[in-house]
């Protein structure tokens, strides 16, 4: 047969295949092709079934047709060099068309006379010419007579990349021995009712039926998310292995103290949280647990608890925050709270004189017990972690994959990790991004939370909304006012934080108006913070720096001007500083919405304060990507699969992968080798080095 057999050992590179050179190898990389089998995983976006095209004489009005022509001859532009229009005939044995092309000018180097293409677009009557036309979108030069026979992939390509060079260096590929690749066990395959691996490669390339492509994609996709699933339990295995942590075991009165001195009594779901979390610090391994909870769902009770379990047995805590505006209201907060039990609480800054933060470093390496609280600077390098027991990341959904596994590794014995987030995180991101993690989910608001009202206005009834405000002003509540800008820009035409500030002032002269924005220097916000909490400020005008944690129980008016320009999670998460106490809050979203996804943005933002609801509906519209932030979320850069549409494929491969590790953890029964060769060459996702 003389096929070439696939290296597994190392990545076949993509240079050395036949027909592909330094050159195209270069092009490839553009599309993230750099070996024979990710060029094997490039599928095509589409396909045009070439077996029955139309002729000319069958043409019918308003349809979209596919056919093969000759060029007859292009039409010399009829108006100036500039015009935009280009027109030529083409012709096959039954008939002459007339082919228009609209901003492609570009195109007049191939349509020359007697070259055959083909064409696919739609054909409109013309009246004035009393003629049927072709409004072409899409032209392929018809250099060989195969690219005519079948069902024609049709590539996603870059510049400089032709369809007809891609599919030969494809279907040179495809000479290979791909069985080799098929190297999950058949039991599974057949359980599961896929394809074997290398019929679904020759289909999806190649394909006879239009049918067998969506089973051959899905293969690829199982295919897919079954070695990152795979690569991820091991992972974890591997860690839970060596990830030594100091078992954290208490008496629990500092606990009952830390709980009789609140004003409330922890609700069942902070009550199973913490239950959660108790066993995992007990144990000698380190903890791994995210606490996921809505705003306002009370999960930093939960953190404190695990805090005084590492104080009660000698040890440090610490706390990160994603901005230095967090890290002071929490650190306010924890002082609070400890204060009372004799902790000392600190907060390490970035910006911190060389003295002070010597001094909490100190403190950090001494065998006093201390709580430090501080951004992502506590990360760096210099920075080591010996005595500390429990870490805390707090609104997780800015810390990706990498970061985590950076913190876990930080001194010899582990701490035990808990990270805290209030964006909920659809099923699927569970699977994939945080599959390394235990999870607790706090579903239930403290009691006698009111839900916030929301309401939309139109631009041209804020009077309205300025006399709501004055009332709850009287009633000494505190109000956000939210911008989308800083400062005026040029070219939006929107209102900003800055230009606002000024004029809210003036309507409301007798309040004091405050002002925060992400270009104010980290002092200057704790400092408009700190008086926006004390009551000093009555309204804070803002932009999306307060999205975050921010924690104000007396603000109930939240106003977000310029409403369609935010994202759905985004206007939830600004919603939720609002409805923090026991007051009845509001939240108006102001603007005029001029597109579909906008006004839907704002409806659904008006049906319901779920936010599991909103994270679906978000996920949904905006795709996994731009929701959490792709490289902050650690979302693998899957070729073929969709986290949101494959969803069920994830829970398959997931399933399969867990049972092929059940008993075989290091893949060396006679029917894993083949996963564990094919792992071998793959990039390892978590290696904290090659990814940071
Ligand atoms: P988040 O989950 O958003 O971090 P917080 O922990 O900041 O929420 O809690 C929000 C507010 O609710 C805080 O003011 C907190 O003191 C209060 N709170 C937390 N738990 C309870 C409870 N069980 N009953 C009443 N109020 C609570
Ligand atoms: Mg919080």
């Amino acid at each position: 047969m003389g096929a070439t057999a696939l290296k597994h050992d190392q990545r076949s590179l993509i240079q050395y295949m036949k027909g592909v050179g330094p050159k195209l190898a270069k092009i490839l990389s553009k599309l993230d092709i750099y070996t024979e089998e990710e060029l094997l995983y490039h599928i095509p976006d589409t396909y045009q079934d070439r077996r029955q095209m139309p002729k000319i004489c069958q043409f019918k009005g308003d349809t979209t047709i596919i056919f093969l022509g000759q060029l007859e001859r292009v039409v010399p532009p009829r108006t100036s060099k500039k015009s935009k229009i280009l027109e030529a005939y083409l012709s096959d044995e039954t008939g002459v068309i007339k082919c228009v092309w609209f901003n492609q000018r570009f195109l007049e180097k191939i349509l020359k006379q007697g070259r055959r293409f083909i064409i696919k677009g739609k054909v409109v009557w013309n009246t004035y010419m009393n003629e049927n036309q072709v409004q072409v979108s899409d032209i392929e030069w018809l250099k060989t007579e195969t690219c005519l026979q079948g069902i024609m992939p049709i590539y996603g390509l870059t510049a400089g990349l032709y369809q007809s060079t891609i599919r030969n260096i494809v279907q040179t590929a495809l000479q290979l021995d791909l069985t080799r690749l098929d190297c999950i066990p058949s039991r599974y395959i057949n359980e599961y009712q896929l394809m074997s691996l290398s019929e679904a490669i020759n289909t999806v390339h190649r394909p006879t039926d239009l049918r067998c492509i969506s089973k051959a994609r899905e293969r690829l996709v199982f295919e897919e998310f079954f070695y990152y699933q795979l690569q991820l339990m091991l992972h974890r295995a591997v860690f839970k292995k060596n990830g030594y942590a100091r078992p954290l075991v208490t008496d629990g009165v500092l606990l009952t103290q830390y709980q009789s001195q609140l004003p409330y009594t922890l609700t069942d779901a902070q009550q199973n949280a913490v239950t959660d979390t108790l066993l995992d610090l007990s144990r000698p391994i380190a903890m791994n647990r995210l606490i996921q909870g809505d705003v306002g769902s009370g999960k930093t009770d939960v953190a404190m608890m695990a805090l005084l379990c590492a104080i009660d047995t000698g040890l440090k805590g610490v706390v990160i925050v994603p901005t230095e505006v967090l890290a002071v209201q929490h650190y306010l907060k924890f002082q609070a709270r400890f204060s009372g039990l004799g902790i000392p609480v600190y907060l390490l800054k970035s910006k911190l004189p060389a003295k002070e933060k010597r001094f909490i470093i100190d403190q950090l390496n001494s065998d006093m017990v201390c709580v430090v609280v501080g951004t992502h600077a506590l990360l760096e390098d210099p920075i080591e972690l010996p005595k500390v027991g429990v870490c805390i990341v707090d609104e997780q959904h800015r810390f990706g994959v990498m970061q985590r596994m950076k913190l876990r590794e930080k001194g010899s014995v582990h701490p035990h990790c808990l990270f805290m987030t209030a964006t909920p995180i659809p099923r699927t991101f569970m699977l994939t991004c945080f599959g390394d993690l235990d999870k607790s989910i706090i579903d239930q608001l403290p009691p006698g939370r009111q839900p916030i009202q929301t309401y939309f206005a139109k631009p041209n009834s804020m009077k309205k909304v300025v006399a709501f405000c004055r009332t709850k002003l009287s009633q000494g509540d505190q109000i956000y006012m939210v911008y989308p800008l800083v400062d005026r820009s040029e070219t939006l035409p929107l209102q900003s934080a800055i230009a606002s500030h000024q004029q809210i002032q003036s309507v409301f002269s007798e309040y004091k108006v405050g002002l925060l924005h992400g270009r104010m220097n980290p002092e200057e916000k704790s400092a408009v913070m700190d008086q926006f909490k004390s009551g000093v400020y009555h309204i804070l005008v803002a932009t999306t720096v307060i999205e975050v944690g921010i924690d104000v129980a007396n603000a109930t008016v939240m106003v977000i001007n310029h409403a369609e320009r935010f994202g759905l999670s985004q206007l939830h998460q600004l919603r939720g500083r609002v409805g923090r106490g026991a007051k009845p809050s509001f939240c108006f979203l102001v603007g005029s919405p001029k597109t579909p996804s906008g006004n839907q943005r704002i409806q659904s933002m008006l049906a319901t304060t779920d936010g599991f609801k909103i994270a679906e509906y978000d996920l949904k519209i905006r795709g996994p990507g731009d929701m959490l932030g792709t490289r902050q979320a650690g979302i693998p850069p899957f070729k073929v699969g969709d986290i949101v549409r494959d969803e069920l494929l994830m829970i398959k491969a997931k399933q399969c992968a867990q049972r092929v590790v059940q008993n075989d953890v290091n893949l060396q029964s006679s029917e894993h080798r083949g996963i564990a060769e094919r792992l071998k060459g793959r990039p390892n996702l978590f290696q904290v080095e090659a990814l940071d």
